[in-house]
């Protein structure tokens, strides 16, 4: 599948192609727009192969469900009760 996306400010915007089905939560640290901030990719310090895009910037993402996680020993404890949490639809009121 053919995907784009931009950070908030569109200073960095993507292409790429994906496997819907090869979606994963990673709860490591992630790249960042030098920008605005935001999060845009995971990938190897050194020489990377494989760059794991942050789903929140693709435009398609609603096409997109986890298969797995990675990084499991790094996700903090509330994950799993994130369901209950009180939320919003919009915004944070
Ligand atoms: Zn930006």
């Amino acid at each position: 599948m053919k995907i784009d996306g931009h950070c908030h400010c569109g200073e960095i915007a993507f292409e790429a192609e994906v496997d819907p089905n090869a979606l994963t939560i990673c709860h490591c640290r992630h790249a960042f727009c030098g920008n605005c901030g935001t999060p845009i990719y995971a990938c190897a310090v050194d020489n990377p192969q494989v760059y794991a895009l942050r789903v929140g910037t693709i435009t398609q993402r609603a096409a997109f469900k986890p298969q797995r996680q990675g990084w499991r020993r790094s996700a903090l404890a509330w994950v799993n009760a994130l369901a209950a949490v009180p939320a919003s639809e919009k915004g944070w009121s």
